[in-house]
């Protein structure tokens, strides 16, 4: 029987960072589920069909074929065979991602994907809704959170020392727009699970995160 892991949170609370660096201590796969619909989300960007346009979805949804792959313990999104890691990130991406998820066609797509890689292996995952709806009975949930202003400077951060100019309101603008989209969509909102361990990372450092969520597994193992 695999070890399941769920993580869930809003936009910016550090979920990815801090799901990678757990899953490789623990040796786990991790699955970020939040690049399968951001593939998703290019592939209609690149052929010109708005998120509502839900009777063309349904209808393209056949030809997008996403997969999972690990290179050097990195997962790679592959869209119809292309990696497509380094064009999923952008603003514009996250913005169609959050709308074109709140379609039941398209999640229907990604979590049959998502159960299967975890009937088989031990996986970290994280997303929106994995402990409320993929992994219902996963062996620990966690939801991790932190204010938006806290995300938002943490985003602001990331930017700037990329060199990108950016203002500060306007992304925690965003953060808030996403939060209230993903939160109050009708189909697999995200919410917290009643049985997920509530972990704000407001005022807490990456390795204190780390060191939190790993004490947890072990107290579930022991
Ligand atoms: O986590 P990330 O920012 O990459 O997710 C992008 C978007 O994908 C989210 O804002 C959400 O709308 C959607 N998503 C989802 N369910 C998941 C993972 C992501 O609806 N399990």
């Amino acid at each position: 029987m695999s070890f399941n892991i769920a993580i869930d949170g809003p936009a910016g609370a550090g979920k990815s960072t801090i799901a990678k660096t757990v899953a490789k201590e623990l040796g786990f796969i991790y699955v970020d589920t939040g690049a399968m619909y951001r593939a998703i989300a290019l592939f209609l960007i690149r052929n010109d069909i708005d998120a509502s346009e839900i009777d063309r979805i349904e209808e393209v949804l056949d030809e997008i074929n996403i997969t999972i792959e690990y290179e050097n313990n990195a997962q790679l999104v592959m869209l119809n065979g292309e990696n497509v890691n380094s064009y999923i990130r952008t603003e514009k991406v996250g913005i169609m991602t959050s709308a074109v998820s709140t379609h039941a066609c398209v999640r229907n797509k990604l979590l049959q994907l998502q159960r299967q890689l975890a009937e088989t292996s031990d996986v970290l995952m994280d997303g929106r809704d994995i402990g409320t709806c993929v992994l219902p009975n996963a062996d620990l949930k966690i939801y991790l959170t932190a204010s938006s202003r806290t995300r938002a400077e943490r985003r602001w951060k990331e930017l700037t020392e990329r060199g990108v100019e950016c203002d500060i309101n306007q992304i925690e603008k965003d953060i808030i727009d996403r939060d209230n989209q993903d939160m109050n969509r009708e189909i697999a909102p995200l919410k917290q699970a009643d049985d997920a361990v509530l972990v704000d990372t407001s005022n807490m450092n990456i390795e204190e995160v780390v060191a939190h969520l790993i004490a947890l597994v072990n107290e579930k193992k022991a």
